[in-house]
């Protein structure tokens, strides 16, 4: 039987990797090893006594005598905390979904790597803070990474086959998110609510916000330089509003190749679990002839500076990425709790990633872990202190 883990499992994705889980077979098909959340144990006990899980771990150890007690009788073990959630990573395993939001799924991730799992990649944060770490060690170890992201996994598809010397473009698409086509002066207004609706994808709340800003996106070009090992002007975004056509891959002959599919992750994440090869997956097929028409345009530079940002980002290079991603978390955190407002997020990745710079040089850092966490953690702190100044 196949070993699989999920980190994060309690969340968006965690939650649709679990449903695709249980669809192919549940605990009769799988050996669950790990499953790991956040505060809400009781929805992780009640996965891990679903899916016989050997493990569950809950991130915050003030809420291990909750977790035990929702796994009494259970014969599962309970932890919690960040060393747990390595230990967890740790333990063999075939496959593990990386579903953590934020920077803290990159150390279990990489010990993972380090054991040779294959490492299903949703946390794209982890490509963008400690990329060049991450694929090292998987190539050291022949392990595998696979893309979890909706562009990143259509990209992957639509490259099987293909010579990455014959790769000319790489296009990810944007739905725009929510404030797509809101004007200027009113996204200096936009409230937390407005910005955690999405018009196509249900998704967790940070990653929502992260695509009405378009920092979503943002990532995702700094993801698509990192996995696939191409130079960033080959890479573009195209505001495609349907959602229906996630990325596509232009060649040297002039051809496109675009992949398509309804806005279900279940894809993306069952293209994963079963590759190399496809299974059936749980997603509507599109009727093209009912929708119609698809349409496109080019993001907006003024109404949306992340895009400039992460181009900022990949030719610094070295730890500017972890600086970057955690500055984005900073001031998403910031936004969500009221102190700034919407506009305020890029101002303030902006003016800590020009402090970063002035004090560490980032470019020239090696992308080492121990690096990455310090770059992480300093980047926090002065966005921390720079909003509660008022200095964004
Ligand atoms: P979510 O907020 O719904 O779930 C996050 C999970 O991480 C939960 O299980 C939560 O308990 C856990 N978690 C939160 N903070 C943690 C911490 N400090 N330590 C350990 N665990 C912690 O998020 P999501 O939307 O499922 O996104 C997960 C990841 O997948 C993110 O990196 C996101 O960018 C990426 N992603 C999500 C989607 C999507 O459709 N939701 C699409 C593409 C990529
Ligand atoms: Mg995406």
């Amino acid at each position: 039987m196949r070993k699989v883990s999920v980190f994060g499992s309690t969340g968006s994705i965690g939650v649709n990797t679990l449903d695709l889980l249980v669809r192919q077979g549940g605990a009769a098909a799988f050996q669950v090893v790990a499953l790991t959340g956040g505060h809400n144990v009781d929805l992780l006990a009640s996965q891990a006594r679903e899916l016989r899980a050997e493990i569950a771990v809950t991130a915050h150890e003030d809420r291990l005598p909750a977790l035990r007690a929702a796994l009494h009788g259970s014969g599962i073990e309970a932890a919690a905390g960040p060393a747990a959630l390595i230990e967890a990573a740790e333990r063999p395993a075939d496959w593990i979904m990386s579903a953590i939001v934020g920077a803290a799924a990159i150390a279990p991730g990489f010990a993972a790597l380090k054991h040779g799992t294959t490492l299903a990649l949703a946390n794209k944060e982890s490509l963008v803070a400690a990329g060049p770490l991450l694929l090292a060690e998987a190539r050291r170890q022949g392990a595998h990474i696979l893309p979890v992201d909706s562009e990143h996994s259509a990209v992957f598809q639509a490259l099987v086959g293909e010579e990455m010397t014959a790769v000319e473009r790489i296009i990810i698409t944007a739905s725009g998110g929510a404030f797509r086509d809101w004007p200027l002066e009113k996204l200096a207004t936009a409230t937390v609510t407005e910005a955690s609706t999405h018009p196509n994808w249900a998704m967790g709340q940070r990653i929502t916000i992260d695509s009405a800003s378009m920092f979503n996106k943002a990532l995702e070009v700094i993801e698509t330089k990192e996995f696939f090992g191409v130079d960033p002007d080959i890479i573009e975004v195209l505001v495609h509003p349907e959602s229906l056509v996630h990325a596509l891959v232009g060649f040297r002959d002039g051809a496109l190749m675009a992949h398509l599919g309804a806005p279900d992750m279940r894809h993306a994440i069952g293209y994963a679990l079963n590759w190399p090869e496809r299974a059936e997956l749980p997603v509507a097929r599109l009727d093209l002839a009912q929708i119609g028409s698809l349409s496109f345009r080019a993001p907006d530079p003024v109404r949306f500076p992340a895009l400039r940002l992460a181009r900022e980002v990949m030719a610094i290079g070295g730890t500017a990425g972890a600086a970057f991603n955690a500055a984005k978390e900073v001031a998403l955190d910031g936004f969500i709790a009221g102190q700034i407002g919407f506009l305020d997020m890029a101002r303030l990745v902006e003016s800590v990633l020009a402090d970063m710079c002035a004090r560490q040089g980032l470019g020239n850092a090696a992308v080492s872990l121990d690096n990455v966490l310090q770059t992480d953690a300093e980047a926090r702190a002065l966005g921390r202190e720079r909003i509660s100044t008022g200095r964004i």
